[in-house]
């Protein structure tokens, strides 16, 4: 390939593969190079998210919850079910099916965007150059005016209970279970931990969560955390806190785990074990040698507030830079980046990048915690409304958790929103926009919402900020 690109995305996970679609959009001339394999060997797009992260995680939370439902809630409807029987290999399957209808959608994308898409590994050499090597074929030399690193991450793997893709695994490994384990052991409490270990304790396994940290959920809202752990417990998730690694070996009867609490050494025995203790960049052979482009202690590649490297002409996205490790703040800085490559004005506004953990009730947010908001000084007013008050969520059978919206005293402005409870990913959309728009708590309040909707949950936090909620009693 002999012809000069505008832009070379390395990468075609939602970093990469959204920020090649908009310089394509841009007229610029994109080729976007990604070496995604999955376990049976085929090729796809798409990166962690679609192919072994978010996609397929909603998928399996989405059937386990089903099954939640048929065997807890169908008798309150006066629906009688007998002998619920589930499938893991049809439930897998769909799945997959979603999955591979995702990834393909994307290659479609790149053939209607021009985007020249090429699978194998790419490799900047230097500015403006790009090793390829095609996963069947000759390495080549590839120029371009600008490179966009996107290469993502891979989970953090312990020394003392190394992967074995059996026994224990990291979360593709659990998305990929034909069986239900009879005993699941989980290590972190972090959001795959709780998703996956919600998918899996919904199906049938007794699942035990070991968490390093004394707090549940130590970055989101302590009430918002207080009320989820709850729900978990009642779920019989069983979640034991300050619980410290300290060895995991697998055999032929499963796998022994111990562990450190405040009351000393402990042992478990599970089936599979889980190890879900966060992400780390991905670099492997991304780099050339001679290349001044520096890398954090963490292994993140250093870029400034609008994802620029210090090599002219190489900017990098997504996970493999500092920021939460999400596809929607991976892709909004791909289109940032492509945006800017076109000489168009763009920005990110991290501020307002919201949070989701998929469990149920949902867990999510959008701007300061409470606590960080006590930190920064400024005073504030909280206004919290719960579900057990809204019809919607009534009728749902879902009526547990609260809306909590944190707003300056002084201005009013919206400093946090923060929800346990049905739907929430999808009710925070309204937080976040109005946080973009620099709204106050008054701007929700005088905003009609539709009745019976969970968002009339948010409206009515947004009174109870000023005393004013209606359906409850202010305090
Ligand atoms: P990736 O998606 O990791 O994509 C990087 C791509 O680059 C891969 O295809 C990789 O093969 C390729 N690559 C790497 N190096 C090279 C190279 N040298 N040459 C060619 N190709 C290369 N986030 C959410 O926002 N919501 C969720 O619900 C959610 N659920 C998740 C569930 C799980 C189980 C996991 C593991 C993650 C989840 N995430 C979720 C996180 C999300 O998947 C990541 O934040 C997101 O995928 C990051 O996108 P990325 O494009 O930066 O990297
Ligand atoms: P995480 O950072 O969310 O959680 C890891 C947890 O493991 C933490 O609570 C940590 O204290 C604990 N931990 C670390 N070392 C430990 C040890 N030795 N023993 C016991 N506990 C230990 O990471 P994750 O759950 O692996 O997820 C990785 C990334 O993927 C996250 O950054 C997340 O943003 C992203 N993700 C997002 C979603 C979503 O948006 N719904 C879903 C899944 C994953």
């Amino acid at each position: 390939m002999s012809e000069k690109f505008d832009v070379i995305v390395i990468g075609a996970g939602p970093a990469g593969y959204v920020a090649a679609i908009r310089a394509a959009q841009n007229g610029l001339k994109a080729a976007c190079i990604d070496e995604w394999k999955n376990y049976d060997g085929s090729l796809s797009y798409g990166g962690t998210c679609l192919n072994a992260g978010c996609i397929p995680s909603k998928a399996m939370l989405e059937s386990s919850e089903l099954v939640h439902r048929a065997h807890d809630e169908f008798a309150k409807h006066g629906i009688k079910v007998d002998g619920i029987e589930v499938d893991i290999a049809t439930m897998q399957k769909r799945k997959a099916g979603i999955v591979k209808q995702l990834t393909g959608g994307i290659e479609a994308l790149f053939k209607a965007n021009k985007v020249i898409a090429l699978q194998g590994h790419g490799k900047l050499l230097g500015p403006g150059k790009v090793e390829f090597t095609p996963h069947d074929g000759a390495q080549q030399t590839l120029e371009s005016e600008h490179v966009v690193l996107a290469a993502g991450s891979v989970p953090v793997e312990l020394g003392i209970a190394p992967f074995d893709g059996d026994r224990i695994v990291d979360s593709w490994g659990a998305l990929e279970f034909t069986e239900v384990p009879a005993r699941l052991g989980v290590i972190g409490a972090g959001v795959i931990g709780l998703e996956l270990g919600s998918v899996w304790k919904r199906l049938g396994a007794e699942v035990v969560v070991i968490e390093a940290m004394p707090d549940f959920l130590f970055m989101a809202d302590k009430q918002i955390a207080k009320e989820a752990q709850r729900h978990f417990k009642k779920q019989g998730l069983d979640i034991r806190l300050g619980a410290r690694l300290t060895a995991a070996q697998a055999g032929d009867d499963g796998v022994t785990v111990r562990y450190e609490d405040g009351k000393g050494e402990q042992e478990l025995v599970v089936d599979k074990l889980i190890v879900a203790v966060g992400r780390k960049p991905y670099s492997e052979n991304l780099i050339g040698a001679d290349i001044d482009l520096e890398l954090d202690d963490r292994g993140f590649v250093v870029v400034d507030e609008e994802c620029r490297t210090a090599v002219e002409g190489v900017w990098a996205v997504g996970d493999l830079v500092r920021g939460p490790m999400l596809a929607h703040k991976a892709s909004e800085e791909g289109v940032m980046v492509a945006d800017l490559i076109a000489g168009k004005v763009a920005e990110m506004n991290y501020n307002t990048i919201p949070s989701i953990i998929y469990t149920a009730p949902e867990i999510a947010w959008v701007g300061k915690t409470e606590e960080e908001v006590k930190e920064s000084g400024r005073s504030y007013k909280v206004g919290t409304f719960s579900f057990a008050a809204n019809g919607r969520a009534k009728a749902l059978e879902q009526a547990a958790g609260l809306v909590k919206i944190i707003a300056a005293e002084d201005d009013d402005e919206i400093l946090g929103v923060h929800i346990c409870g049905p739907m929430a990913g999808e009710l925070l959309a309204e937080a976040v926009l109005a946080m973009e728009f620099s709204a106050s708590a008054e701007d929700i309040q005088r905003t009609i919402h539709g009745h019976p909707t969970l968002s009339e949950a948010l409206h009515e936090a947004a009174l109870a900020v000023d005393k004013q909620a209606i359906h409850a009693i202010n305090r």
